[in-house]
């Protein structure tokens, strides 16, 4: 295909639904071959869906199971993608998941599944990816830049969430995590950002969208009057991926319609 991503090859983590999926399907308009990605064996038929979708568009993916959590796992996941395809240009870090509860009340257990997916998933991504860009360096053919990570952080990277402390923490460590990674890094020509959806209709939300009562509790939060779609995402993360963009990295995109305003404070003081 062709496309501002045409000739690379990107691996979406979490791609067999919502917001990763909307990447993957975004990515693979631009152009990119597309490893999509999804943990367990109960979510393959939900990545078929995604394959079918990109070969009807005329592009090109392959489907890799990997528990992002796992170290081993996600080192075979990119063994696998450099097999297939010869290397690896972007990633999007993307897979998460949230299990909530009152602080007092979280176990352990929650913690560490939500810090381990969320952040430590994002290290051991990034980490095999920035390997990979370094043994390859730029090809001027593929791209002005040597990589490309886009780590799919939340507006919960700034606005505190009670009720959600370990999320809460996993996307606050993503952001500095991301800023240290593309200070480190950016000699070396790869470029580190993040892109921080609001409030995007998927069904890790569902209950904050999927009656009117909710949806209009919901919109209150969102200036600009409309539930974020995942084709929002995609569209910010091809651009960060290509090479439109190639001065920016250590950047936070918020993709939000307006949440990160405060609009609270909108009529009040
Ligand atoms: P989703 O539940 O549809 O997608 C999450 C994906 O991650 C799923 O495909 C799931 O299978 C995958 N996943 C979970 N654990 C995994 C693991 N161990 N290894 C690999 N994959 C795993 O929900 P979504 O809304 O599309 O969420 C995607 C990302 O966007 C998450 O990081 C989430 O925190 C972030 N986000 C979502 C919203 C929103 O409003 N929907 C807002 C801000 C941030």
């Amino acid at each position: 295909m062709s496309g501002s991503l045409q000739n690379q090859v990107a691996i979406v983590t979490g791609s067999s639904s919502g917001i990763g999926e909307g990447v993957a399907l975004a990515l693979s308009k631009a152009g990119a071959t597309v490893v999509i990605n999804h943990s367990r064996a109960s979510s393959r038929s939900e990545a078929d869906a995604v394959l079918a979708k990109i070969t009807a568009q005329g592009g090109q993916a392959i489907i890799i199971q990997c528990d992002v959590s796992q170290e081993q796992e996600v080192q075979q996941m990119f063994a696998q993608t450099i097999q297939a395809f010869g290397t690896v240009d972007i990633l999007v870090s993307n897979a998460g998941l949230q299990q909530d509860a009152a602080f007092t009340d979280m176990t352990l257990e929650q913690w560490n599944k939500v810090i381990g997916i969320n952040l430590t998933g994002q290290f051991l991504c990034t980490r095999e990816a920035i390997k990979e860009f370094m043994r390859r360096g730029v090809v001027p053919s593929r791209s002005t830049a040597a990589g490309k990570i886009i780590c799919m952080s939340s507006v919960h990277e700034v606005i505190p969430w009670a009720g959600h402390a370990n999320y809460a923490a996993s996307k606050g460590g993503i952001k500095l995590l991301m800023q240290t990674i593309a200070q480190e890094f950016a000699p070396h020509k790869i470029r580190v950002n993040s892109i921080a959806p609001g409030a995007i209709r998927t069904r890790i939300n569902q209950e904050a969208w999927n009656t009117p009562a909710a949806a209009s509790k919901l919109l209150e939060l969102i200036p600009y009057g409309r539930i974020g779609e995942a084709e929002d995402i995609g569209k910010a993360a091809v651009f960060l991926a290509s090479d439109d963009s190639d001065y920016i990295t250590g950047t936070t995109l918020f993709v939000d319609g307006g949440m990160t305003l405060y609009p609270g404070f909108a009529g009040n003081g």
